[in-house]
C-alpha cells in the first residue's frame, strides 16, 4: 500500500501529519511511504530526514494524490485535491465534519473513505489516536505562554528590595484537555489560578492542580455519554455570566476554552463583562474557530475592547509545530497500525469496528451521518 503524507496548504499551518520516526515504522509495517516535497520543513523535518528512513519525496502533488492508497493530512483536503484521490483510497485528517457537509459529500462522490480525526471516540482503546486531545493539550500550554509574553505584568509573586509584586490572576473557563493544561502551565509560572466548567466532575481535577474552582449553581448539569458538556439553556447561560463577572473583573488574564461538541461555542463573555476588567488585561479566546466564547473576539488576532486586549487564538498547536507534529503523527500511526491487516498487507476499513464506526464518514459513495 502506498501511503502519502501530503503537504499542508493552508496559511499558518506549520505542522506535518507524519514525522520521519513514524514514517520508518510504517515502512517496517509494509507501507511504501511517500512524503510531499517540503511537507515537514516548517515543523523542523527536512526532506532528507524522511529519505534517511526510506521514504520517497514526491514533488508532484497531483501525481502523488492520484497514486496513494492512504493520504495523511492535518487539515481537510480541498475539493480539488479530493477529486484526484483514487477510488476506495483512505483519507485521514481533521475534517470539521459538522460544518463541512459539502466536502464530506465530495469525498462520497469521489468514492473516497474519509476518516475524521475529530470523531475518533474518546475511549481507552482509542486514546493513542486522540488527536483532539494531543493538540488541545499543546494549545492550553501555548495560550499561557502567549499570555505571559503579552501581559504588562509578570506571572509569579516577587518580593524584591524594590517592592513586592503580586502574582497574576488567571481565570480559565472550560476545563477540558486544553483548560487543564492551561491551569497546570499558569500554576507552574506562579499565577493564582481560578477555573470554571459546567461539568461538576471537573472541580476535583481543578483542585488537584492547586487551582481554585469557581462554584456557580446552574441547576442539574449533565454530560453526554462521551463525556462532553451539554449545551446550556439561555437561563443557565445568564446565571453563568453573572457568576463569573466578579472573577473576570479581578483577573489579569482570562483564557476561554469552552466548547460544546458539534455546536457553536457558547458565548460566555459579553462586552459588559469586558468593561469590568482593567485596561491592559488579556482575554484569550481558544474557541474562536467555532464562533468564540467572547463577544467581539476576532479569529485574525487581537482587538482592543475598552482597553482590554482580546485575542482570538486559532490553531495554537501550530505555534509549537515540532511537538504538535510529533504527537499528531503518533496519533496517525496508532490509527493506521490498529487497522493494519498483517496477512493481506492492507488497511482494514470495517465500518462495524467500534472506532471506525464513529470516525468513518464516507465509503462506497455513501455518507454516514453522525449526530
Ligand atoms: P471540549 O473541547 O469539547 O470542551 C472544553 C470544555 O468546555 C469542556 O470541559 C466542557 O465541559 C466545557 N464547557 C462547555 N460549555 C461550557 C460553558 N458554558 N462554560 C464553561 N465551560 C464549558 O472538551 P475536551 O477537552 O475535548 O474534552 C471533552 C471530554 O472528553 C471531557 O470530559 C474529557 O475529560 C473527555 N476526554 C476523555 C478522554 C479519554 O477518556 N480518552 C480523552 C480526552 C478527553
Amino acid at each position: 500500500m502506498r501511503l502519502l503524507c501530503a503537504k499542508e496548504n493552508e496559511a499558518g499551518e506549520t505542522r506535518v501529519a507524519l514525522v520521519p520516526a513514524d514514517a520508518k515504522k510504517l515502512i517496517q509495517l509494509g507501507f511504501e511511504v511517500e512524503v510531499e516535497q517540503g511537507a515537514g520543513v516548517s515543523a523542523g523535518f527536512a526532506d532528507d530526514s524522511y529519505q534517511a528512513v526510506g521514504a520517497t519525496i514526491n514533488s508532484d502533488r497531483q501525481a502523488a494524490l492520484r497514486s496513494a492508497d492512504v493520504v495523511l493530512k492535518i487539515k481537510a483536503p480541498t475539493a480539488s485535491d479530493i477529486s484526484l484521490f483514487k477510488k476506495d483510497s483512505l483519507s485521514v485528517s481533521f475534517l470539521d465534519p459538522f460544518r463541512q457537509s459539502e466536502l464530506v459529500e465530495k469525498f462520497a462522490v469521489s468514492g473516497v473513505r474519509a476518516v475524521s480525526l475529530e470523531l475518533i471516540p474518546r475511549s481507552t482503546i482509542a486514546q493513542k489516536m486522540d488527536a483532539l486531545s494531543s493538540q488541545a493539550s499543546l494549545a492550553g500550554y501555548a495560550a499561557v505562554i502567549h499570555a505571559a509574553e503579552k501581559l504588562d505584568r509578570i506571572f509569579p509573586m516577587m518580593m524584591t528590595p524594590a517592592g513586592t509584586l503580586s502574582a497574576a490572576k488567571v481565570l480559565v473557563i472550560g476545563v477540558g484537555v486544553a483548560g487543564l493544561q492551561a491551569i497546570a502551565t499558569a500554576k507552574r509560572l506562579g499565577a493564582r489560578v481560578t477555573a470554571f466548567d459546567t461539568r461538576p466532575v471537573v472541580e476535583e481535577q481543578v483542585k488537584s492542580l492547586g487551582a481554585k474552582f469557581l462554584k456557580i449553581d446552574l441547576g442539574k448539569m449533565e454530560q453526554t455519554e462521551q463525556g462532553y458538556a451539554k449545551e446550556l439553556t439561555p437561563g443557565q447561560l445568564e446565571l453563568q455570566k453573572k457568576g463569573m463577572a466578579k472573577a473576570c473583573a479581578e483577573s489579569d488574564v482570562v483564557i476561554t476554552t469552552a466548547q460544546v461538541f458539534g455546536r457553536q461555542a457558547p458565548r460566555i463573555i459579553g462586552k459588559e463583562m469586558l468593561s469590568g476588567m482593567r485596561p491592559g488585561s488579556l482575554v484569550l479566546d481558544l474557541a474562536v474557530a467555532t464562533g468564540g466564547n467572547v463577544e467581539g473576539s476576532d479569529a485574525n488576532g487581537e482587538v482592543s475592547i475598552n482597553g482590554v486586549r482580546v485575542i482570538g487564538c486559532l490553531n495554537l498547536a501550530a505555534t509549537v509545530p515540532q511537538h504538535a507534529s510529533q504527537m499528531l503523527s503518533s496519533n496517525m500511526l496508532a490509527f493506521i497500525t490498529h487497522f493494519w491487516d498483517k496477512e493481506n498487507k492492507r488497511v482494514r476499513v470495517d465500518a462495524n469496528d467500534e472506532i471506525m464506526r464513529d470516525c468513518l464518514l464516507t465509503a462506497d459513495g455513501k455518507v454516514f451521518r453522525k449526530n
